[in-house]
């Protein structure tokens, strides 16, 4: 079996043979983290408690010397370890399997939300792998919720559900009409803010539950607009190379999530990171220095021998004597057009004051991905930009005041040598945010995938560097903007 990966973090897709000890290491690492999330979370669960969990599935492919090629989750999800689950007899989540199996993406999750909003009561978690498919499933019910409401007034699915097995399975689920519950639904979305719309018709949600390191954490301010601040738990990090390790503290705030190495899954050594690829310096996971900052070294049970992962981690403590990790960030991705670097953490900083900007428009934030254009002199950062308006049926407004105050709160947070470089040298240009039309992050999406990628793994990748991607983005924007000053010097 063969594995690819998203491509959506490093840039490129991979490929890599796996056994079955991946698939079960995949299992292995899903039932740690449930164990860790029922623990923490047990005292507010009732017994019958679900998680309506978005989780997808794609059709498989193949090399082209004909061996089987699939994501890491797909690989998992047509296991027997996936079929045979234990924690399946107490149907831990509000689909049934045929769901998470549609290779559609689009009948999954309108049968996720379907199955989800029929059991309503007895949903105690929201979760989805990365946070990028929770927002997802939220468009998906802003676009769908009149068609689910009718769907569950009448107790039937409708007919573009055409994937025999999931539509059986979600018919059953359903059993009947319910109109009761269908007025509900319309109630709740037919409000004009969404705001706090998961416990509205989730009301026993006690938790979210995706990925919202790294990348991510460009969407926790949709994700606590959405779910009126319900605990975002953080709880696995891996990639399709290997797994690494286990949130332990799943009520940690975001920024403050560790992820404790799990020693049995492969052989963790670390580079430490002022040491460019020397691999004399490595050393073991028990070797590894509190507060130091590290790239990881896979050795797997399938194959890759000291292969170096790209991720810069800091040490944050030991769970017993096992070391606790924070995602720092990919090792590669940096805007630069000069000397100048600005990592992926200086990014996500910026945007977090710039989104504070946004806040006193009608709009926000729903994807950011950005490059470094030296087209032309001096170069300058470009932001691509998609808004939604807070209220459903609103129309955005570009204020171009907001806006132009947003590029400039951007480059104000990045590091002394970009703003020397911006306002003393003038060879960097003023920042520009382009915002593009609604759905291009979507269609972004569905880019990626088309080249191998897999909806529940893809990341909205947080820096472009390929003219194709660029062609993608280039051909929605409607609207750009400049930053009007220069940032102050930091003296
Ligand atoms: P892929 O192999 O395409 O699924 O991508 C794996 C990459 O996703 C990792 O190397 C990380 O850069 C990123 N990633 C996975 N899990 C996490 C996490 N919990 N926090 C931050 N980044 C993550």
């Amino acid at each position: 079996m063969v594995v690819c990966s998203t491509g959506t973090s490093g840039g490129i897709h991979k490929i890599f043979p796996v056994n079955d000890k991946y698939i079960e290491n995949l299992g292995y690492l899903l039932a740690v983290s449930s164990l860790i999330t029922s623990k923490h979370f047990s005292d507010k669960i009732d017994e019958k408690g679900k998680k309506m969990a978005f989780l997808y599935n794609r059709l498989e492919s193949k090399t082209p010397s004909g061996l089987a090629l699939s994501s890491s989750f797909t690989s998992y999800f047509m296991s027997d370890y996936f079929k045979n689950r234990p924690s399946k007899c107490n149907s831990e989540y509000t689909s049934p399997d045929q769901v998470i199996l549609c290779p559609d993406n689009n009948q999954s999750v309108y049968c996720h939300l379907l199955c989800g909003l029929s059991q309503r009561e007895k949903v105690v978690g929201v979760s989805a792998t990365f946070a990028h498919a929770l927002i997802k499933a939220i468009n998906a019910l802003q676009i769908y919720w009149k068609e689910l409401s009718s769907n569950i007034r009448s107790g039937h699915v409708s007919e573009w559900i055409t994937d025999l097995d999931c539509k059986n399975a979600v018919s059953a689920i359903l059993g009947g009409p319910d109109p009761e519950l269908a007025d509900v639904i319309e109630q709740e979305c037919s409000h004009k803010s969404w705001e706090g719309i998961i416990t509205r018709l989730w009301p026993k949600a006690k938790f979210i539950e995706c990925i919202v390191t790294g990348q991510m954490a460009q969407y926790i301010p949709t994700l606590d607009f959405y779910s009126n601040k319900l605990p975002i738990v953080s709880m696995v990090y891996g990639s399709s190379e290997s797994i690494f390790g286990v949130n332990v503290d799943p009520l940690s705030k975001p920024q403050d999530v560790s992820y404790t190495f799990l020693p049995n899954i492969s052989y963790f050594e670390f580079l430490p990171i002022d040491h460019e690829e020397d691999m004399n310096t490595i050393v073991d996971l028990v070797d590894v220095k509190l507060g130091c900052y590290y790239e990881t070294v896979v050795t797997s049970y399938f194959g890759l021998h000291r292969y170096l992962i790209g991720d810069i981690l800091q040490v944050t403590g030991f769970y017993n004597n096992t070391p606790q990790f924070r995602f720092v960030r990919r090792k590669n991705i940096v805007l630069s057009v000069n000397s100048e670097a600005t990592t992926e953490q200086d990014i996500l900083k910026g945007l977090a004051s710039a989104t504070l900007v946004l806040e006193s428009s009608n709009s926000m934030l729903t994807g950011f991905t950005c490059y470094a254009d030296i087209s032309s002199f001096p170069g300058h950062y470009v932001f691509y930009w998609e808004l939604k308006a807070k209220d459903v049926d609103d129309v955005v407004e570009l204020d171009e005041n907001v806006l132009e105050e947003c590029c400039y709160a951007l480059e104000e947070s990045f590091d002394a040598l970009y703003k020397r470089l911006r306002s003393k040298e003038g060879s960097i240009g003023a920042l520009e945010i382009k915002v593009v039309q609604q759905g291009t992050f979507d269609s972004l999406m569905e880019y990626f995938i088309s080249k191998g990628g897999s909806v529940a793994q893809y990341k909205t990748p947080m820096c472009i560097n390929s003219s194709e991607t660029l062609a993608v983005l280039e051909d929605k924007v409607i609207a750009r903007f400049y930053s009007q000053k220069s940032p102050p010097l930091n003296l």
